[in-house]
């Protein structure tokens, strides 16, 4: 059975913001915040489902706005988990409670090896969309660990062993850390990427790449357009976590339609070392990508005079011409 509640606006952003000794605002005291977590996950379980309320994006980043808030406040932990060839699934440990969700696990087996390595069950699946690539874990791991699958109400019927449907705006619990999901379609109808924004984390799946963008698949370059603009609405020092480890390939194609940017030239070098090393370049932040990535810089003189984007095309038309240019690159 299925059970949503809702929950008062911003009953978890709502704590009293405290002020640390360096004038930082910071959440309460972690063993407070713990407390009040447990307590709150305690009701969930009595539930048996997750919390879901419906309540604009733009609403909980003004209240995240209240209070700046640390990264060590949260007590998520993200583990980067390679799959396939070049795909990224990501675990989600919330360390108070030991729940685990992994996110677009693209094949079953790193993902149990992961969570055998540390004796942990699995309690969700979160898919960013409906891609083979991103699912094809869903239903082994479904079975073996009982976790329900979180994905886009777009998108329903395309999610393998979809239990919780997800829409533009909607905010979810995992394990007491907000989640709030964001519609960003384009590379496939259905899109959604989930941020949690006391742990300054986003996963874009296949919409924002380091130093690129999916491919258009199922969507028009206005729409990626508009996607791309909500993730980048997020604060700058948000971690970026997407679908694939793309960054360097990504690189040589951004620095061909844009060599004079220094600070690109800078991350391209700091790529190229990571993945000398075998060291992933992910995740990347949002700072890095509104300085680096050619499809959030579709106003750059230097890319538009070397693609002949007319000075009079809107970005949307500008995004089309990059993202055409990358095809076929
Ligand atoms: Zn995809």
């Amino acid at each position: 059975m299925r059970t949503f509640s809702k929950i008062a606006p911003s009953a978890m952003a709502s704590f009293p913001c405290s002020k640390s000794r360096t004038g930082v605002c910071v959440w309460p005291g972690m063993r407070q915040l713990s407390l009040r977590k447990n307590l709150l996950y305690g009701f969930m379980q009595l539930l048996s489902m997750p919390f879901k309320t419906v309540r604009g994006v733009s609403r909980s980043l003004r209240v995240s706005k209240l209070c700046s808030i640390t990264s060590t406040s949260s007590s998520l932990q993200i583990e980067l988990v390679p799959c396939l060839q070049d795909n990224y699934a990501y675990l989600l440990h919330d360390v108070d409670t030991g729940t685990v969700g992994v996110v677009d696990p693209s094949e079953a087996v790193p993902v149990i090896d992961a969570l055998s390595r540390n004796n942990r069950n699995l309690t969700y699946i979160l898919n960013t969309h409906h891609h083979h690539d991103h699912t094809g874990g869903n239903m082994e791991l479904k079975a073996r660990y009982g976790a329900k699958v979180i994905g886009s109400g777009v998108d329903s019927d395309r999610i393998p062993g979809i239990d919780i449907a997800l829409n533009d705006g909607d905010q979810w619990m995992f394990a007491g850390h907000e989640v709030f999901v964001m519609e960003t379609p384009g590379h496939t109808r259905g899109h959604i990427s989930f941020y949690f924004p006391r742990s300054k984390a986003v996963f874009t799946g296949d919409t924002l790449f380091s130093l690129s963008c999916g491919k258009l698949f199922e969507g028009t370059p206005e729409q990626m357009l508009s996607s791309l603009g909500k993730i980048t609405s997020l604060p700058d020092d948000t971690n970026v976590y997407c679908g694939h480890e793309y960054t360097l390939s990504n690189s040589k194609f951004a620095l061909s339609i844009e060599p004079g940017n220094e600070e690109l030239q800078s991350y391209a070098a700091h790529v190229a070392n990571l993945r000398r090393k075998g060291l992933p370049t992910i995740p990347t932040t949002l700072k890095a990508e509104k300085l680096c990535n050619p499809f959030l810089r579709t106003s750059s003189t230097e890319i538009r005079k070397l693609l002949n984007i007319p000075a009079t095309a809107d970005d949307g038309e500008a995004l089309g011409a990059i993202r055409r240019a990358k095809d076929n690159f």
